[in-house]
């Protein structure tokens, strides 16, 4: 028999702290119990939504469905030659999971310490920061799949993933729920340091051939000083896609904004900084009732005092708006809506 709790408060499960009442929770506690928690669902014809650290929701309503609390623990380690293969339960904290890797030794998420969250969703957008992605050092991941009824294995092809982005978003959004992480890393001590902001503090540090726990400390640092705390200050962390535009429309950009910010991709087209377009037009810092846009991080939507989902996607909604009216560019929101 699961224990299944009624009209829980979920505002002390996202870090927006959007007040929301599940009308089903279950915290999840071992794998066995996910195909019945399931099934309980779909007998009462109700939606589903997998929690984890609640860190990339904006929980725009009560869920009138059952909320499963990802709660899985367990991580090992296979050790082959400089090759790792790590496991971990989806439930496991991705940060934690970060700084256990390079206790031991074991490299290649050093640039995406301090993200918060769950390991299983991890793959979900494909976590990137510092210039890495989870792809980078991503082997596979086991979950439930609600169509085939059967626990299966998807490779880094199958997840399809992309730019802050995977199958998890699309074809298998709300089919798919993961309950295993697993990871290939190194025991090779090599640094990835491209990304301009932390070689530039690396470089301030007198730090020129850093070692992979050096890169962590300096990415930690540099999160810390410009990001919000969600513990202080309510946020989703990112709250825009940085928007994928075709080379031709960059052109058209740079006549009427000649300074834009841009990275070209591989594929031809261009990322633009989403924190640079929202800066120009003026919503850094902006604050409309409870919610608003924060001072030094453009980009980071923060709720300073109990807003609700509708103030925050009202908000989303001015800023999309004024963004296409000033430079054309659809700005996508980064984490789901529920
Ligand atoms: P949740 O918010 O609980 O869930 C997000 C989505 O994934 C939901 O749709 C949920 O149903 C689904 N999901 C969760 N677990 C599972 C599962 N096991 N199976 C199937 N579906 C699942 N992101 C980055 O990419 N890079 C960053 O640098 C970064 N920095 C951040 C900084 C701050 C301050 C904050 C608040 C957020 C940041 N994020 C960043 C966003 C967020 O931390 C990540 O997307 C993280 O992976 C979300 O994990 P979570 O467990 O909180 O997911
Ligand atoms: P930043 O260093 O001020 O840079 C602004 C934006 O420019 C970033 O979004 C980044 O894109 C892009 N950028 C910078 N250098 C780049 C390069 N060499 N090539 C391609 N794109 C480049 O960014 P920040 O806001 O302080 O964040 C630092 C890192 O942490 C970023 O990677 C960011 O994605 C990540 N982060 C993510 C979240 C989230 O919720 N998703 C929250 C906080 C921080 P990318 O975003 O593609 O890297």
């Amino acid at each position: 028999m699961l224990a299944i709790e009624e009209h829980v408060e979920l505002k002390p499960y996202n870090t927006l702290a959007l007040h929301s009442v599940a009308r089903y929770f279950f915290s999840l506690e071992t794998i066995a119990d996910l195909p019945a928690a399931l099934a309980f669902a779909r007998d009462k014809k109700l939606p589903v939504l997998m929690l984890g650290g609640g860190s990339n929701l904006v929980l725009a309503a009560d869920f009138d469905g059952l909320v499963i609390n990802n709660r899985l623990q367990g991580i090992s380690f296979d050790v082959y030659g400089e090759e790792v293969k790590v496991t971990a339960a989806a439930g496991e904290n991705w940060h934690q999971l970060v700084m256990l890797c390079l206790r031991n030794g074991y490299y290649g998420l050093e640039n995406l310490v301090l993200i918060p969250g769950s390991v299983g969703a991890a793959p979900i957008q494909n976590i990137g920061a510092y210039g890495v992605e989870l792809v980078q050092s991503f082997h596979s991941l086991t979950g439930w799949d609600t169509e085939q009824q059967v626990f299966r294995s998807l490779s880094a092809e199958d997840c399809q993933f992309a730019y802050r982005d995977s199958i998890f978003k699309h074809a298998l959004k709300g089919r798919f729920y993961i309950t295993e992480v697993s990871l290939q890393l190194s025991t090779r001590p090599e640094a990835t340091i491209a990304y301009k902001a932390l070689r530039e503090q690396l470089t301030a540090d007198g730090c020129l051939q850093p070692t992979p726990l050096q890169v962590a400390d300096t990415v930690m640092a540099v999160r810390r000083s410009k990001l919000p705390d969600p513990a202080e200050l309510a946020n989703a962390g990112s709250f825009f896609k940085n928007p994928l535009v075709s080379a031709a429309a960059l052109k058209q950009l740079q006549q009427q904004e000649p300074s834009i910010v841009h990275y070209p991709q591989p594929n031809g087209e261009v990322k633009l900084a989403a924190g640079w377009l929202l800066q120009q037009a003026g919503w850094k810092g902006k604050r409309v009732g409870n919610v608003g846009m924060h001072s030094e991080q453009s980009i980071v939507l923060v709720n300073y005092d109990s807003a609700t989902g509708s103030d925050v996607l009202e908000l989303a909604s001015r800023i999309q708006q004024d963004i296409m009216q000033k430079f054309s560019v659809q700005l996508e929101i980064e984490p789901v809506v529920y």
